[in-house]
């Protein structure tokens, strides 16, 4: 049986990046950058006026009151004709070119109106105030976001201010999903007698898009090698990772290991020592990587969690696909007794003073409903331990 880290780091050495894509930028919001984007211009393009005001020479206003004669009045979109000589103002707009000549702003507000041609700066003036200089944000070549960058919306703005319509990034893994069991029903079904509802299915759909994957729902494989091949099959062809729930136990239905090994799969491990989820099949077929998870919902979705999704960042080209173990104190008293290291269901919840986490009451793999407000897991060695309220604990955070 493999350790936890053990077993993370055999995954992540097969799952391997995925080839750049062009994408647009209206779907490129949490893309990983595959190129070094440059800028195409300077930023600002031209020295402009950062202020409504007038643009003059600091040093006609060494002397307060001082009187200039306005030569001009730019707006935003303009452009200044006249230089500003020893006594004269340009009336300027917020965001319009700086005239030649001038070399500071004065706000309207510090200013009083004398008549339609003079005004009169009542503050004193700081050379260069209220101009931004041509360039001073980037110059063209400038790279603005370096390759491995993910996009949040504000990169997306700063695409376009370089001229980007589309960019290059990771790819994004296709993932299939396959559900196994000749108990399971689909979730418009009442179940009958020993029947449940397939709640695995859209739990990893969803687990597989917030980690960045192309999901696909296979349906649900019965519990016979036929059933099995055919949809295992199927996702083997048409994706480069394969979920299967259920069937990876030693039970005399868990047929999943025997097709897989059947139809080429090379087993990497079977078993790891942590709770929940010790059941957990990794293999590999060519570049193709298999996962077989327990079928039990809260196994699952935290095998899901400290496995799957390191795997898909990684082959979404993420630089740190792993999840980092933080501290946080607790917020209630909690006590553990664990023959195994344990990720337990927990909530991280922002406090005025900081962050906090706490356990989730819990009741065993079974229990979905125990994780309804699931950000987190702690992560805790095994033995009896008491933990108080403000101890410090190891928290992995889903969000
Ligand atoms: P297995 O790993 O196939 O032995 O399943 C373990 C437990 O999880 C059994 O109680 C199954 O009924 C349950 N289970 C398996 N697959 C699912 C699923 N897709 N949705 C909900 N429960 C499931
Ligand atoms: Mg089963």
């Amino acid at each position: 049986m493999l350790s936890v880290s053990e077993a993370l780091s055999t995954v992540l050495r097969e799952a391997k990046p995925l080839p750049a894509e062009k994408r647009d930028l209206a779907l490129a919001l949490g893309g990983v950058l595959a190129e070094a984007v440059t800028s195409d211009i300077d930023s600002p393009p031209f020295t402009k006026a950062l202020m409504d005001g007038f643009a003059l020479r600091e040093a006609d206003c060494r002397t307060i009151p001082a009187t200039l004669r306005i030569i001009e009045e730019v707006a935003a979109g303009k452009v200044p004709t006249r230089t500003v000589q020893a006594g004269e103002a340009t009336r300027i707009m917020t965001g319009a070119p700086i005239p030649a000549g001038a070399d500071s702003v004065v706000m309207v507000e510090r200013t009083e109106a004398v008549s339609l041609t003079e005004v009169r700066v009542i503050v004193a003036v700081k050379p260069g105030q209220n101009i931004l200089t041509r360039g001073s944000e980037m110059v063209a070549g400038d790279v603005v976001m370096p390759a491995g960058a993910v996009l949040g919306p504000q990169d997306l703005g700063l695409l376009a201010a370089v001229g980007r319509t589309s960019v290059y990034v990771s790819a994004r893994p296709r993932v299939s999903i396959l559900t196994t069991g000749d108990e399971i029903v689909e979730p418009p079904i009442m179940p009958g007698p020993g029947q449940i509802r397939n709640t695995n299915g859209p739990m990893l759909l969803g687990q597989s898009q917030r980690a960045g994957g192309l999901p696909r729902y296979l349906g649900i494989a019965r519990d016979n090698v036929e059933s099995l091949r055919s949809l295992i099959a199927t996702g083997l062809s048409s994706s480069e990772v394969l979920i299967l729930s259920g069937g990876v136990s030693a039970g005399k239905f868990d047929l999943v290991p025997g097709v897989l090994q059947e139809l080429g799969v090379v087993s990497h491990f079977h078993r790891i020592v942590m709770k929940p989820g010790k059941p957990l099949f990794f293999g590999t077929s060519c570049e193709k990587l298999v996962f077989g998870l327990p079928g039990n919902p809260v196994s699952s979705f935290v095998c899901f969690e400290l496995f799957i999704r390191p795997a898909l960042r990684k082959m979404g080209g993420h630089a740190e696909p792993g999840y980092r173990t933080i501290s946080l104190p607790l917020s209630t008293d909690f006590r553990t007794a664990n023959d195994r290291p344990t990720f337990w269901p927990a909530r991280i919840d922002a406090r005025e003073t900081g962050f906090t986490v706490q356990a989730l009451p819990w009741q065993g793999s079974a229990d979905l409903r125990a994780l309804h407000t699931v950000n987190a897991l702690l992560a805790l060695p095994p033995g009896a331990i008491d933990w108080h309220t403000a101890d410090l604990a190891p928290v992995i955070a889903l969000e």
